[in-house]
C-alpha cells in the first residue's frame, strides 16, 4: 500500500511467485477493512459527475443538470462516488497516544495578540472561542472549549489523471489544524474524504460533499471517543474552521464565477464558518456558504448560471 501498487501490479505478484502463499487482492482488502474498523460508503452519481444522488438528490432517477439516467438497464447505477468517513478517523486519532499527544498543539498554541504565527492567531478563530455553539441551549459550550476539539481545514482542487488532459477530477481532502504546522500537511496527516470522479467539474459540488457535511453537523455536537492521554471516554468535537484551494477551487466551493472570486479574495479575509456554513444548503438556490468580511455576502447565483460561465 505504502509504494502505491496498482491492483494489477498486485495481481501478478501471485503468478511471478506461485509459492509464496500471497493472498488474493479481495482478500487483502477484506483484511484491511477489518482492520480499520470502518469502510466506505458507496453512493451513485452522474455519469458525467455533474451531482452524486444524495441528500435532496437521493430519489432522482436522471441527473437534474445533464438527465443522463441514473441507473442502467439492470437497475444498477452508472457510476459510482465513494466517501471514505471522518468520524472514525478522528476517533482513532484521539485513540492512538502518539497522535492524540500531536493534536495537543492548537490547546497549547499562545495567542499574542498582533503578531500572526498560525491560523490560531487570525480573528475568525478567536472570534470562535467567545462563540457559543448553537443547538445546545440545554448544555450551552464554546467552540474550542475542550482542549480535544479539532480545527479541520477543507481543500480541493481539479486534476487531470492523464496525459491527454481531458478528465478531470476533483479530491476533497481535510486537514487536521490540530497538529504542529510542520507535519499538518504531510500526506500520513491528511484526511482524504472522497474524490469526484470526473470527467467533467462537478455541476453542484455541494451534493458531493453532503455524506461530509452530515459528519460535521454530528461532529459539531460532539462524537464520543476514547481519550489515549486520559485513558477516559469524552464528546470529541471537530469544527471546519477554513477552506482553501485556487481561484477555480474557491469559485466551485462558493458557487461563484472565478472572476468574482479573484476579485473578492483580494479585497476580503475569507473566512469561514465553524460548519454552520452548510446549515441550509438545498435546495441549490438557497445554498448560504460562508461568510465574507468586510463585503456582505454575496449574491449566490445557481449552477445552472455558473457552467455558463
Ligand atoms: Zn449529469
Amino acid at each position: 500500500m505504502e509504494d502505491h501498487l496498482s491492483d494489477h501490479t498486485f495481481s501478478r505478484f501471485a503468478k511471478a511467485f506461485p509459492n509464496s502463499g500471497q493472498d488474493t487482492l479481495k482478500t487483502v482488502k477484506k483484511r484491511v477493512q477489518s482492520l480499520a474498523g470502518f469502510q466506505p460508503v458507496r453512493y451513485s452519481c452522474c455519469i458525467n459527475s455533474c451531482v452524486c444522488f444524495a441528500g435532496p438528490y437521493k430519489d432522482l432517477t436522471e441527473c437534474p443538470n445533464c438527465k443522463e439516467s441514473r441507473f442502467k438497464a439492470n437497475g444498477q447505477p452508472r457510476k459510482h462516488y465513494d466517501y471514505i468517513p471522518v468520524i472514525p478517523r478522528l476517533q482513532a486519532m484521539s485513540a492512538n497516544s502518539e497522535h492524540a499527544k500531536k493534536m495537543r498543539y492548537r490547546a497549547n498554541h499562545v495567542h499574542t495578540p498582533g503578531t500572526m504565527k498560525d491560523v490560531f492567531d487570525g480573528s475568525h478563530y478567536q472570534s470562535l472561542l467567545n462563540t457559543i455553539v448553537p443547538g445546545e441551549e440545554d448544555n450551552p459550550f464554546f467552540y474550542f472549549s475542550d482542549e480535544r476539539d479539532i480545527a479541520l481545514g477543507l481543500s480541493t482542487d481539479g486534476f487531470t489523471p492523464f496525459k491527454k488532459r481531458d478528465k478531470t477530477c476533483w479530491p476533497i481532502i481535510l486537514f487536521n489544524y490540530n497538529l504542529p504546522p510542520e507535519i499538518r500537511f504531510q500526506k500520513k496527516y491528511c484526511i482524504h474524504v472522497a474524490t469526484v470522479p470526473g470527467p467533467k467539474k462537478p455541476w453542484d459540488w455541494d451534493s458531493f460533499c453532503w455524506p461530509l457535511i452530515q459528519e460535521l453537523l454530528q461532529l459539531e455536537q460532539g462524537i464520543k471517543a476514547f481519550d489515549a492521554i486520559s485513558q477516559r471516554l469524552f464528546l470529541l468535537h471537530a469544527y471546519l474552521i477554513l477552506a482553501f484551494g485556487d481561484i477555480p477551487a474557491m469559485a466551485l466551493i462558493m458557487r461563484m464565477r472565478a472572476k468574482m472570486v479573484f476579485g473578492l479574495v483580494e479585497f476580503a479575509t475569507l473566512k469561514l464558518f465553524a460548519s454552520t456554513l452548510v446549515r441550509t444548503m438545498y435546495p441549490c438556490d438557497e445554498t448560504r456558504f460562508l461568510e465574507l468580511h468586510p463585503l456582505d455576502t454575496p449574491h449566490l447565483i445557481s449552477p445552472s448560471a455558473l457552467m455558463r460561465d
